[in-house]
């Protein structure tokens, strides 16, 4: 095996953090650099819908356990479509054995909460040897203060370091904005998922435990702004009107955010020592919760390189272009995907509601049908062509 190997992580965001742990964990030395301290770091009051991919990496790096107390498992995932009134019901099964024997059952996804996930990975990042944090001190992050093996730019889509590297970005804002806000809400059992279909844009509800549920509610951007300077008693007004009357809401648990979205895709994945992962390198709406899902198989995939230069399988000089090659695929279809999933679902237009009754009724009769579209949402479009390795 090949050492020291040396890597700076820019960006301790989720894909930064677990990037720089992946690193470590195949024999690299790692430095993480973020301006921002840990407290902040911890901050953001979001919550991630999990995949399959995502339980994948952080089995891998033994993270998943002890998560286990703060992941939300969800049995069932119901896509409605609320203009046409029809329904399609996935549960576990439809994954087959990737989804079998695993706590919670046969789950579809999990949700997770910002805040443990992020002390979790500030913890083992903290208690690792091979990584050195450099957290907090925006002064101290000097780029090329001293030379390294590779360079893994994971901060955010506004990245400092892609523009640096003069790589630019394709961007196509959606007129869509999301806000995504915690409620207690009844109506729904604790382990389903709901992805609802409106003119206006997709509204996700997602288990939290007991009756608390994160929404993602998608909506033109001006109306999202109105309704988050909404008082709470106005919000909860409104909330109930976009909602299908099953459920109510009883409370909220945190304030509205809303947040725009776009698509975004860098225009080469690497440069030189350095590649790109997470939101540097993508964006995508958030319908079907693939964003940060996307993100860590960036991960997935730069570890499983790392490792091969680590064994001497792989040339220190190839390891960009070999990470940029097998992430084309996945990031591409899953980018497109999430595209038609928004335009054709967030419109009332004749041939649009023509096509959705057909692919609903598709998916409802048609069972391989399904199980392959949540796969695909999974475990990402690219790894239906290959077999499922668990
Ligand atoms: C407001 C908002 C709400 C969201 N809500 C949800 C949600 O509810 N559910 C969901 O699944 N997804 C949500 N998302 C998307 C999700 O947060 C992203 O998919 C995820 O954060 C991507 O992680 P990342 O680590 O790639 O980028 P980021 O989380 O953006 O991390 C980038 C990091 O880079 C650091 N950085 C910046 N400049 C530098 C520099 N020069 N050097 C070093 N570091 C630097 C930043 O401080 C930051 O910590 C939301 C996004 C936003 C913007």
């Amino acid at each position: 095996m090949r050492s020291p190997l040396v890597a700076r992580v820019r960006g301790a965001g989720p894909t930064g953090a677990l990037a720089a742990l992946a690193l470590a964990s195949v024999g690299w030395e790692v430095e993480l650099d973020d301006p921002l301290p840990p407290e902040q770091l911890l901050a953001r009051g979001r919550a991630y819908a999990l995949s399959h991919s995502s339980r994948l990496l952080l089995s891998e790096l033994q993270l998943w356990n002890p998560l286990a107390a703060d992941l939300v498992p969800f049995r069932f995932l119901q896509l409605c479509d609320l203009e046409l009134a029809e329904r399609v019901p996935f549960d576990g099964s439809d994954l087959g054995r990737a989804a079998q024997g695993l706590q919670g059952g046969e789950a579809v996804g999990w949700v997770l909460q910002h805040r443990p996930l992020m002390e979790l990975l500030l913890e083992r990042l903290k208690a690792d040897p091979a990584i050195r944090l450099n957290l907090g001190n925006p002064q101290a992050i000097v780029p090329d203060a001293t030379p390294v093996d590779l360079i893994v730019a994971a901060d955010g889509s506004a990245s400092p370091s892609r523009t640096a590297l003069g790589i630019g970005q394709w961007r196509l804002p959606y007129h869509q904005a999301c806000l995504s806000v915690q409620v207690r809400l009844r109506g729904s059992a604790a382990d389903q998922a709901w992805e609802l279909f409106r003119a206006e844009g997709p509204f996700a509800v997602l288990p939290l435990g007991g009756d608390h549920h994160q929404l993602v509610w998608s909506a033109p951007a001006g109306r999202l702004r109105l309704l988050e300077s909404l008082d709470p008693a106005a919000f909860l007004d409104s909330l109930a009107g976009a909602l299908p009357d099953r459920f109510q809401v009883d409370a909220l648990l945190d304030a509205p955010r809303a947040f725009p979205v776009a698509l975004e895709l860098a225009r080469g994945f690497q440069r030189g020592n350095t590649v790109l992962v997470g939101e540097t390198m993508h964006r995508c709406h958030p319908v079907g919760g693939q964003g940060l899902n996307l993100c860590w198989r960036d991960v997935r995939v730069l570890r499983r390189q790392a490792e091969r230069v680590a064994r001497g399988r792989l040339g220190l000089a190839a390891i960009g272009r070999a990470y940029a090659i097998r992430r084309w695929g996945d990031v591409l279809l899953t980018l497109l995907i999430t595209d038609l999933m928004v335009r054709l679902f967030s419109n009332r237009q004749p041939l649009p509601l023509g096509l959705r009754r057909l692919v609903l009724a598709l998916l409802r009769r048609l069972p391989p049908l399904r199980r392959l579209s949540l796969k695909a949402m999974s475990l990402g479009p690219c790894q239906l062509l290959s077999r499922w390795s668990e």
